[in-house]
Formats: C-alpha cells, sequence, structure tokens
C-alpha cells in the first residue's frame, strides 16, 4: 500500500482511483487548489464526483476550504490535528498577486476574537496578500 492508500484507509475511506488520484494531486501541490484546477487536471473524471471527492475529504478532515477573497474555495491539506469531528485550520493564508497561488502558513494562528455580545462565531478567515516566496526575487 502506498502513501496515498494508508491516508485513505487511516481516515476510513474506501479506496477508489479517483480518491486516490485526487489526493495524490491536492498532497503534490503546495498550494491550495480550487475546484476547477482539479476538473482541469482530471478532465476524464465527471465533475460530479470530483465534487463529492472534495466534500468527502473535507468532511473527513482530511483537506479544509479556503475562502482566500477568489470567488473560488480553494482547498488545502489539513494539519494533523484536523479529524472527522472538528478542523483545526485556524491559521493564516496567504496569497500572491504575482502568481495567484493561495498558500497555508500553519505556523501563524489566527488571533482568538472576541465578538461584541449577541453575535454567534462560525468561521473566520485572515488572507495576508503579497508576493510569495517563490516570485520574491530580492531573496
Ligand atoms: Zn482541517
Ligand atoms: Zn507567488
Ligand atoms: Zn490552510
Amino acid at each position: 500500500m502506498n502513501k496515498i492508500q494508508n491516508i485513505l484507509k487511516d481516515y476510513g475511506l474506501r479506496l477508489t482511483p479517483n480518491r486516490e488520484a485526487i489526493l495524490n494531486y491536492i498532497i503534490e501541490k503546495n498550494h491550495a487548489v480550487s475546484n476547477s484546477d482539479v476538473e482541469q487536471t482530471f478532465v476524464d473524471m465527471d465533475r460530479v464526483t470530483i465534487y463529492r471527492t472534495l466534500n468527502t475529504f473535507m468532511k473527513k478532515g482530511i483537506i479544509h476550504e479556503i475562502a482566500d477573497g477568489t470567488n473560488a474555495s480553494k482547498y488545502a491539506i489539513c494539519s494533523e490535528k484536523c479529524s472527522v469531528h472538528e478542523h483545526h485550520d485556524e491559521h493564516v493564508h496567504f496569497r500572491c498577486s504575482k502568481c495567484n497561488k493561495t498558500t497555508c502558513i500553519d505556523t501563524i494562528s489566527i488571533p482568538n476574537i472576541q465578538l461584541p455580545e449577541g453575535y454567534i462565531f462560525e468561521k473566520s478567515s485572515y488572507i495576508i496578500s503579497g508576493v510569495c516566496k517563490s516570485c520574491n526575487k530580492n531573496i
């Protein structure tokens, strides 16, 4: 069994060629991918299958959704702290204005924000935009 198959098994997912291919693709990218990135990579795959697979991965705590201020949601691999029950991806995301890639900066946590009385927290996102390490030619 390879690494990808082990991950699927660990999260209690049945092995299917589609799941293995999509998970492998997301893991190999070092930035977040959108639904349409996956569709364009796997042109032979049914769109509904792709959508469902991403949703399954999200529910299981394998990937998390990132709202980076663009129209399309992006997905990236979760940290090991995530599980079926809860996501713990309260980290900063960085969007590069040159390559348009969104990456997880999981070394920086989103600060705890105290909401005014009567407001109920659901989720937060913290996006920093700028120039990423690979586009920054000054280093
Ligand atoms: Zn997560
Ligand atoms: Zn960049
Ligand atoms: Zn992230």
